[in-house]
């Protein structure tokens, strides 16, 4: 099978010195491989995503000299490749895991659907406590619904299981459902499809091989695999690369402009950036 890989970034903010060294590492295993890459914009939260930083995303990775062979502004056999021209696909997802019994919908609090919002990224989880099982309905319930409605749907977590995997950067992995992971979140009750839902199902539906990320979203992975387990698809290989910390050892976020990658070029630190990304 040809390698696919792709970049997807949410449009919440400006791209910083974190995504271009990833990017360009998805672009550059992509590349080693003789393979195809995916931009895909991933923009299912309207009330945080912003179009023009849809756009300046990509201007920012052309500027950097990453250059993808299928995407919004390129089209290709899997278009659309903005998620938020896409829904009803989603919707079809959420069916086919309701139809198999694998979620649940669940009415908690607000804050529970805030963190469904985005991706888990490792620092901001800690907020995240494990979803208590005892708050988990029985077997079957919600498989009788015809949409999702006014409801959270969770993954029911096979508690104890071992989920296992060999990341292509870090090595052997292991996490342990229930215990490093609760039920998550796939559907929110405000009618967006969550975060892990959302990647896994275009990463199937565009036949991703290789998913290249940061090293926050590792946990993800073992969540993601029960999703792909569940749809009946095959698992991509997983390379997280290592997170870019600022001075005081904080991940890199979208809210700290200070070092995206606009603000470096405007300082004319343009070398910097591709030496840093080994561009
Ligand atoms: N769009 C997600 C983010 O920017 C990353 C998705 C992924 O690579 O799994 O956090």
């Amino acid at each position: 099978m040809s390698y696919r890989g792709r970049i997807a970034p949410t449009p919440t903010g400006f791209l910083h010195l974190g995504h271009a060294r990833t990017f360009a590492l998805a672009a550059q295993r992509c590349r080693a491989a003789a393979g195809t890459l995916i931009l895909r914009i991933e923009d299912l939260d309207a009330a945080r995503c912003r179009g023009e930083y849809a756009r300046a995303a990509a201007e920012d990775l052309r500027r950097l000299g990453i250059v993808w062979d299928e995407g919004p502004d390129v089209g290709g056999p899997c278009a659309p490749y903005v998620q938020s021209e896409n829904f009803s696909y989603f919707l079809s997802v959420w069916e086919r895991l309701k139809n198999a019994g694998a979620i649940y919908p669940c009415r908690r609090s607000r804050r529970d659907v805030a963190a469904a919002a985005r991706a888990p990224h490792a620092e901001d989880e800690a907020a995240e406590p494990i979803f208590p099982p005892q708050w988990r309905p029985p077997a079957g319930t919600g498989r009788d619904f015809s949409e999702p409605g006014d409801f959270n749907w969770r993954f029911r977590v096979p508690d104890g299981e071992e989920i296992s995997f060999v990341d292509e950067i870090r090595g052997a992995q292991k996490f342990v459902a229930g215990k490093d992971f609760g039920d998550f979140v796939v559907w929110r009750r405000d009618g967006v499809p969550a975060y892990e839902l959302a990647v896994v199902a275009d990463d199937v539906r565009m036949g991703v091989t290789e998913v290249v990320r940061g090293a926050d979203l590792l946990k993800s992975a073992a969540r993601q695999t029960l999703i792909y387990r569940a749809l009946g698809a095959a698992v991509p290989a997983w390379a997280h690369a290592p997170l870019v910390r600022d001075e005081s050892g904080r991940r890199l976020a979208k809210r700290s402009d200070a070092l995206s990658l606009r603000a470096l070029w405007a300082q004319g630190r343009g070398d910097f950036i591709r030496g840093f990304c080994g561009l």
